[in-house]
C-alpha cells in the first residue's frame, strides 16, 4: 500500500487524544497531499475508508484484550533490530513469572513464531502474503483473526511484533494498549531524524545491541538527542539481547504495567 502520511504524529484522528504521548500538530492533513496525482481525490477517499475500517477493528481488539485482562504491547522496530531475539529472551527469562503469548508479524515465513517455540508461551504468525497482500506492517483486522486463534484467558501480556518497517507500522493501531520500538545501534544516530513518525508513536525505546558498541563509530549520546529532539517523553533503556544487559530494566517496565492495569470487570 506505500506511504500513507496520515497525521505529523502518527495518529489516526486528528480529534483523538486517546494515544499516549500524543502531540498534536495540524501542519499536516490526515491523509496527506495528494495533489501530485490525477487521482488524488480518489486515493484519500481510499485511505479514509481503510482507516476507519482499521480503527473500528482496532477497537473491537482493544474491548476483547480488556475483558480478557490482557495487555497487549505493539513491538515495531527496522527489520533486524533484534525484536525476536528481545522477545525470546524476554519470555525465557519471564517463565513462570508472566503469562505472555506472542502474535508475529511478517510478510513470509514462520521462521520467528519457530524461534519462540517451547517457552511456554503461545505463538501465532500472520503472514502478509497470505490473504494480506503482503502488506509491510500489521493492522488491526491482520491482529483480530490472530486473536481469535489464542486463548486470551489464559494471558496477561501479549506481544504483537509488527513487520520490520520504520515507516507505516507507526500508523496503523492495531488495538494494543502500548507502543514500543526497538533501535539497535548498528543503524546509526540519525533515525530518529529520518523516521520522527515512528519515533514520536512509541512510549519507550530499546536501544539494542549495546554490546557491539567497541566494534562501532556509533555515538549513543547524540542519538538519545536526536530521540529527545522528537520525542522528548519517550523512555529510553540501554539493552542487548544477546548478554542480557539492561533486561531487568525492561523487565521492570513490563511487570509495573501489568501491575498499573485494570482487572478485568
Ligand atoms: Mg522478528
Ligand atoms: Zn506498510
Amino acid at each position: 500500500m506505500g506511504r500513507f502520511h496520515r497525521h505529523a504524529d502518527g495518529t489516526v484522528h486528528a480529534h483523538d487524544h486517546d494515544h499516549p504521548g500524543h502531540v498534536h500538530d495540524h501542519a499536516d492533513d490526515d491523509h496527506g497531499d495528494h495533489s501530485g496525482y490525477a487521482t488524488a481525490s480518489e486515493r484519500i477517499q481510499v485511505l479514509e475508508r481503510i482507516f476507519d475500517e482499521n480503527d473500528a477493528a482496532a477497537d473491537a481488539n482493544r474491548r476483547s484484550l480488556d475483558a480478557a485482562g490482557v495487555v497487549a504491547i505493539n513491538l515495531m522496530s527496522s527489520p533486524g533490530s533484534g525484536k525476536t531475539a528481545v522477545l525470546e529472551r524476554t519470555l525465557a527469562e519471564l517463565r513462570g513469572r508472566i503469562r505472555a503469548g506472542v502474535i508475529e508479524g511478517d510478510i513470509e515465513t514462520g521462521l520467528d513464531a519457530e524461534r519462540l517455540s517451547g517457552l511456554d508461551a503461545p505463538v501465532t504468525q500472520i503472514n502478509t502474503a497470505a490473504g494480506w497482500g503482503g502488506e509491510c506492517h500489521l493492522d488491526a483486522p491482520m491482529v483480530a483473526g490472530a486473536l481469535h486463534r489464542l486463548e486470551l484467558d489464559g494471558l496477561e501480556l501479549l506481544f504483537i511484533e509488527n513487520v520490520g518497517n520504520l515507516v507505516c507500522p507507526a500508523e496503523f493501531d492495531v488495538g494494543a494498549h502500548h507502543r514500543v520500538m526497538i533501535c539497535s545501534v548498528t543503524e546509526g544516530e540519525d533515525k530518529p531524524l529520518k523516521y520522527p513518525v515512528m519515533f514520536r508513536a512509541v512510549e519507550l525505546v530499546l536501544i539494542n545491541k549495546l554490546d557491539l558498541l567497541p566494534h562501532l563509530d556509533y555515538d549513543l549520546a547524540l542519538f538519545e538527542h536526536n530521540l529527545a529532539e522528537v520525542n522528548p517523553d519517550a523512555t529510553v533503556l540501554r539493552v542487548s539481547a544477546r548478554t542480557g544487559e539492561g533486561l531487568e530494566q525492561w523487565y521492570g517496565w513490563l511487570l509495573d504495567l501489568l501491575r498499573a492495569a485494570p482487572t478485568p470487570a
